[in-house]
């Protein structure tokens, strides 16, 4: 195995794996013509961006500094939407972006004149108050009291004059049965809308690139939505771009014992992989099983200070060494993108992995601990 001689922690993504998914995706914009986006916010290893400009018609941002980046190394459509957008902001904002999507009636009128000036395209994102999935609700924009989005009484059709796309954003990490029953709720709610729009974006959480998903029914929904209201469609995947593309690499450092075997590896799930703690979920991990599945079972957790910072129970065929490298599944999405230096933790490396070779992109040291405060 050639992670064996890479210093960690380090992300690894794996070429092959991201030209896989991007093919996928690919294969739905050739077969619809709808445009497909990358959602920066959870993969924005933009050394990759020529590789996947390949593939996907752009990006789309959370705020300015995504659309900057995006500006820089994608050079597609740049598409933004923020909960709201700062005065200081939002000209440099339609300088770079040519579809501006806006969360309130209010901070629509309010932009309005900037975009008039500059002939950006602009949308407003609808809730249409369909829940369908259980359990996040830190991940449901449809959850009671959401601030995203404007739902059915709150929409302003007077105000629609230069508006020229509607914007969803409902699920995450979900199969189509999903989009059809959200579409249908959009359809119900805003559909009488629908005719006087150019677009509309069917925003992100689509897991497209995971085997069990339904592509027949996601183009069905695209190609409905399309002919039924003369529309250009687009998706947003964040996920999907980069689902179990890369792996974080880990060295462990000790092992203790406390009522079981505990160990502490190089690498941090409050710091490196925060969704673990956050979502919560138990990664998967080359090689390792249930607990007590195998004979060795580990606790494993963080070098921090943490108590908490626990990334899971495990079993392994065999002991575990101070020194054996653990690789943890699908870290390329949402992991480097939200990581943080607390306990003045090392950032683990950006690697990019090509056929059997791996290419160390970028690595972390002091500074990059220091930079951020004074
Ligand atoms: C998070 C988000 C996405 C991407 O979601 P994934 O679950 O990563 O596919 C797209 N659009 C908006 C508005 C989002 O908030």
């Amino acid at each position: 195995m050639n992670y064996e001689n890479i210093q960690t922690p380090c992300y690894v993504v794996e070429e092959d794996k991201l030209i896989k998914n991007l093919e996928i995706l690919k294969d739905v914009i050739d077969k619809t013509g709808c445009h497909i986006l990358l959602a920066q916010k959870c993969f924005s290893m933009y050394s990759v961006y020529p590789l996947i400009r390949k593939y996907l018609n752009g990006t789309t941002s959370s705020g300015l500094y995504e659309a900057k980046l995006a500006h820089e190394y994608m050079h597609g459509e740049n598409h933004i939407y923020a909960a709201a957008y700062r005065e200081d902001e939002i000209e440099e904002i339609f300088t770079i972006c040519d579809h501006v999507v806006f969360n309130s009636f209010a901070q629509w009128e309010k932009y309005k004149p900037l975009a008039i000036k500059y002939k950006k395209e602009c949308g407003i994102r609808i809730n249409p108050s369909c829940s369908t999935q259980e359990g996040h609700a830190i991940y449901d924009p449809c959850a009671p009291f959401s601030r995203m989005g404007v739902t059915k009484d709150n929409f302003r059709d007077d105000l629609l004059e230069g508006i020229s796309g509607l914007h969803f954003h409902t699920l995450c990490e979900q199969n189509s049965d999903d989009l059809l029953t959200t579409l249908k709720a959009v359809e119900e709610q805003f559909g009488s809308y629908l005719y006087q729009m150019k677009w509309l974006n069917f925003g992100g959480g689509h897991h497209i690139t995971r085997k069990d998903y339904d592509i027949e029914t996601l183009i069905y929904c695209i190609k409905h939505m399309k002919e039924t209201y003369d529309l250009e469609i687009y998706l947003e995947p964040g996920e999907a771009v980069a689902l179990d593309a890369g792996y974080l690499v880990t060295t462990v450092l000790d092992i203790v014992e406390n009522g079981m075997n505990i160990a502490i590896l190089d690498t941090s799930a409050a710091c490196h992989m925060p969704d673990v703690l956050e979502m919560p979920y138990r990664p998967q991990i080359v090689g390792g099983y249930d607990a007590k599945e195998k004979p060795y079972t580990y606790r494993l957790g963080g070098p921090t200070c943490l108590s908490g910072d626990i990334i899971g129970d495990y079993s392994f065929e065999k002991p575990l060494q101070i020194g054996s490298k653990l690789l943890l599944c699908d870290m390329a999405i949402y992991s480097m993108v939200k990581n943080n230096t607390f306990n003045g933790m090392k950032l683990p490396a950006i690697a990019l992995k090509k056929g059997e070779t791996i290419e160390i992109v970028k690595e972390f040291g002091y500074d990059d601990f220091k930079m951020r405060l004074s």
